[in-house]
């Protein structure tokens, strides 16, 4: 039991808590709500590029990282019971002690920085099945993933707020909704550019066959694995080296990334602590 706002509140087991879920589902059904539940199947909130990018961008800043791990088990347990992705925002419904409201608000991406993502890789990507599968070089990925120039938010690019009486420090509802965002790009990749209004297929270009990311030698540098993305936000690092020029090697501009987010881990950032009005 704790005390909140709303007053006394009793302990939810996660059948309680998802018998709650369903009958919400079934009441925003009846009044013609196209209700989008958060599934999850299978040991991995997300198993492709887009969705195990988007959570592990999230895990490598130090101000989540205490209060990620509660969404993880939340939304596994089918707690997100709709979750909507629109310009700019996502809302969505959180069963827990209550049905909660949850809204995070991400800042679009910037035209000069998606002029500079489609620039640097330009004729790097053949058509969009494989930009949506994820099937492009780790110099591709190194620059969507990239550290507040990518396609994925920084905590100071992520504004939220939940309805429940302790969101302000990311409450587990908010952390769930965040994860439930990396499932559903698992899915609909396509969603991460309608929050941001872009047009993936500028990403896809046949021009600028020479500029740096271009692939060079057919299809061997493309990868389906997306195992080295940990390594790629500096989240397992094991390899060091000395960096030559950027994006000139793969290899060099990982360790690079690598290494300067090793020195950002340890600046607490202000910004997942922002309230939002
Ligand atoms: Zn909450």
């Amino acid at each position: 039991m704790y005390y909140g706002g709303w007053g006394w509140r009793p302990y939810m087991s996660v059948a309680q808590r998802q018998a709650q879920a369903m009958r919400k589902i079934a009441q925003l059904k009846k009044k013609g709500h196209v209700v989008s539940p958060v599934e999850i199947e299978g040991r991995g909130i997300a198993t492709t590029f887009w969705g195990k990018a988007w959570c592990e961008n999230l895990e490598r800043y130090s101000d989540y990282a205490n209060r990620l791990p509660r969404g993880r088990t939340y939304v596994r347990n089918g707690s997100v019971i709709d979750l909507q992705i629109a310009f700019g925002e996502v809302k969505a419904l959180v069963s827990g002690s209550s049905i909660y409201k949850v809204a995070v608000k991400i800042t679009p991406v910037s035209k000069a920085r998606w002029k500079s993502i489609c620039k640097d890789c330009a004729g790097a990507i053949d058509s969009l099945v494989e930009l949506l599968q994820g099937r492009f070089s780790k110099g591709v990925m190194e620059r969507i993933c990239r550290e507040n120039n990518g396609l994925f938010p920084s905590p100071k690019e992520i504004q939220f707020s939940c309805s429940c009486p302790d969101w302000a420090y990311m409450c587990k509802h908010v952390a769930a909704v965040l994860y439930g965002i990396g499932a559903r790009l698992d899915r609909q990749p396509e969603l991460l550019f309608r929050l941001h209004k872009l047009d993936e297929k500028e990403l896809i270009s046949s021009a600028g066959r020479e500029l740096p990311l271009a692939k060079k030698g057919g299809d061997s540098g493309k990868i389906l694995s997306t195992g080295d993305l940990s390594e790629l936000f500096g989240l397992d690092l094991a390899k060091s080296g000395a960096p030559t020029s950027p994006l000139s090697s793969t290899r060099a501009s990982q360790n690079k990334s690598a290494k300067e987010m090793r020195g950002r881990k340890q600046v607490v950032r202000p910004g997942g602590r922002q309230r939002s009005p």
